[in-house]
């Protein structure tokens, strides 16, 4: 995956959003701050991202745990993982989460919620009404 992929990304989900609702969510990610100590990785911001993520905090640190195959420990702001991740590959994995959990699968939107239908959770777009199922 590219670097710009990011900001491509996030950029285009806003542009496909209709105008009085990309303006009423203002929907900005921060860049994922990633300071490499010793033999851990610090993601600084996790906080500010899981905020505009408008996610559960606990959900998205499991993901990257999981995804980065390592262990970590979340704090209050920021996030430790072991050993040495480049931050590459946690901004990938933040993207991934955006494209699994938060962007409508029709139109893109990340105005979305979680629905619980029986068994399943569904991502629901606030923009369009579309659902499509999710694992969480
Ligand atoms: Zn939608």
């Amino acid at each position: 995956m590219e670097d710009f992929e990011y900001e491509s990304l996030l950029g285009r989900a806003r542009e496909r959003i209709p105008k009085n609702i990309s303006e009423r969510s203002r929907w900005t990610m921060p860049e994922p701050e990633v300071l490499i100590e010793g033999n851990q990785t610090i993601l600084r911001n996790f906080a500010a991202i899981v905020d505009a993520m408008d996610r559960d905090a606990n959900h998205v640190y499991q993901f990257l745990i999981n995804e980065l195959g390592t262990s970590g420990t979340r704090e209050q702001v920021r996030v430790l993982f072991k050993g040495r991740v480049p931050p590459k590959r946690i901004k990938e994995k933040i993207v991934s989460y955006v494209k699994s959990y938060i962007l409508c699968g029709q139109c893109r939107a990340p105005d979305t919620r979680f629905m619980k239908e029986e068994r399943t959770t569904l991502l629901k777009c606030q923009a369009c009404g579309a659902t499509r199922p999710v694992k969480l």
